[in-house]
């Protein structure tokens, strides 16, 4: 098999871990289920003898007409996932499973995709680099603490659900990797904030690592003033760094600057 090496093109090669993959989503019996990057098939092959429906998007044409071929009764996408509107790929109300073993060097953009789709999406099991799925569990405080842990965090609950070493593929990525299952449940009613200005404030928030969350704030034109008064209201300290605050607080930050 010719392989692209820029399209993230690592084939899971290890039987037991594509089942437990597709274990993860549960009965999908009665279930539209999306897999992204379906490659030669090896997850393919099991959704296609178990979901009532299952839609496949893989950019890579060459594979999409091998797919076409060996399983003509999924509906395959030759598409790149970013520019797919999962809405579109519905019918009626229900809503969608999304799984696959991404193409690494997206997986941030596919991740972000998946969660601005969350009221259509109910899961997503997904294979991505160790490092980064690290990040995606981090929880507050920790090192690996970021942008995009809480925003994962707003969206979803994360599970663990299997890490695969370089050999549970062809060829082996120089990276281990990691499945996670994201169940989508959007905290913004919870914690009484507007996702489009809350994660435009969480953007600015985290905008420099290095930097306290007042110093980012200021960078982002917030007057000092405001900002001592939010974060003490808050009741958190003036040199908190963003990595150290969950997000009830981030959001309680967030609503004392707009009040003030
Ligand atoms: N699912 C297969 C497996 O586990 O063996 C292949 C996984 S491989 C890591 C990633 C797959 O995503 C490749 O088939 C690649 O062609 C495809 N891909 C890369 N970029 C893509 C994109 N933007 N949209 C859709 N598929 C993409």
């Amino acid at each position: 098999m010719r392989q692209k090496p820029k399209l993230g093109q690592n084939f899971l090669v290890d039987p037991a871990a594509s089942a437990a993959i597709v274990d993860a989503l549960g009965d999908i019996s009665a279930k539209t289920v999306v897999e992204i990057g379906p490659g030669a098939g090896a997850i393919t092959e099991i959704l296609a003898a178990q979901a009532r429906r299952l839609i496949a998007i893989e950019l890579d044409r060459d594979l999409a007409s091998q797919l076409r071929a060996q399983f003509p009764s999924i509906e395959i996408v030759e598409a790149d996932v970013l520019s797919i509107d999962l809405t579109t790929l519905r019918q009626g109300e229900e809503k969608l499973l999304v799984v696959g073993n991404l193409p690494y060097y997206i997986t941030s953009p596919i991740l972000l995709h998946l969660f601005s789709a969350c009221d259509i999406v109910s899961m997503a099991v997904v294979m991505m680099q160790r490092e980064v799925a690290e990040r995606v569990l981090a929880e507050p405080g920790s090192s690996d603490y970021g942008l995009l842990s809480a925003t994962a965090r707003l969206y979803s609950r994360i599970e663990r659900v299997l890490d695969l070493p370089p050999t549970a593929f062809v060829p082996p990525p120089q990276v281990r990797s990691t499945v996670l299952r994201l169940t989508m449940q959007p905290r913004f009613t919870e914690l009484g904030v507007e996702p489009r200005p809350f994660l435009a404030f969480l953007r600015q928030s985290f905008a420099q690592k290095r930097k306290t969350l007042a110093k980012n704030l200021r960078s982002a034109g917030f007057a000092s003033a405001r900002i001592s008064s939010a974060l003490s209201e808050s009741r958190m300290p003036g040199t908190a760094r963003a990595e150290e605050v969950d997000l009830q607080h981030m959001a309680a930050i967030y609503k004392s600057l707009a009040a003030n």
